[in-house]
C-alpha cells in the first residue's frame, strides 16, 4: 500500500492492530511485514515507513509463549495420566518435548508480532539502545 504524500494512514482499532501483528504484518498499514527473518524485527514498515525499532516487546513475547504453551501442555499431561493408565516416563518426554517445542515456535512470532502491535497502538515506544541519552539539567557533562 502506497500513501499520497498528504494522506495519513486511516486510524486503525486496538484488536485490528493486534490481528495485523499476529499475522507479522504491520499494525498500522497491514501491509508491510514486521520481521525480516524469525524473529528479527525490520527497522521500518516497507509499505508505509512506520517506525518499527522503537517498539521493543524485550521478553514479553517469551513470557506470553511460556504463560500459554504451559496451559496447553500441562492439562494434557494430566489428561493422560488421569485417562491413560498412567503410561511410563519416556512416553510423557516423547509426546510432550516436541509439542511443547514446536507450539513455542510457532507461538513466539504471532505472539511477538502482537506484542509490538499493542505497543504501537498504545504508543508504547523506547528510545533505541544507541541513542545518546540526554544531559541532565542542559549540563554539557564534557566541562
Ligand atoms: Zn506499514
Amino acid at each position: 500500500m502506497v500513501f499520497a504524500m498528504n494522506s495519513a494512514p486511516a486510524p486503525v482499532d486496538f484488536w485490528t492492530s493486534i490481528l495485523r501483528g499476529w499475522s507479522g504484518r504491520c499494525p498500522r498499514c497491514g501491509e508491510g511485514a514486521l520481521f525480516g527473518s524469525f524473529l528479527k524485527m525490520k527497522n521500518h514498515c516497507t509499505a508505509c515507513e512506520l517506525a518499527l525499532e522503537a517498539y521493543r516487546a524485550d521478553d514479553a513475547p517469551a513470557y506470553f509463549t511460556i504463560f500459554v504453551v504451559g496451559h496447553i501442555v500441562v492439562p494434557l499431561v494430566l489428561l493422560l495420566e488421569r485417562w491413560g493408565n498412567e503410561p511410563p516416563l519416556w512416553v510423557h518426554a516423547l509426546l510432550w518435548l516436541p509439542l511443547s517445542v514446536v507450539l513455542a515456535l510457532y507461538l513466539l512470532p504471532h505472539i511477538k508480532g502482537a506484542v509490538i502491535a499493542a505497543l504501537w497502538s498504545q504508543r508504547i515506544a523506547s528510545p533505541k539502545p544507541s541513542a545518546p541519552k540526554p544531559s541532565a539539567g542542559g549540563l554539557d557533562s564534557s566541562v
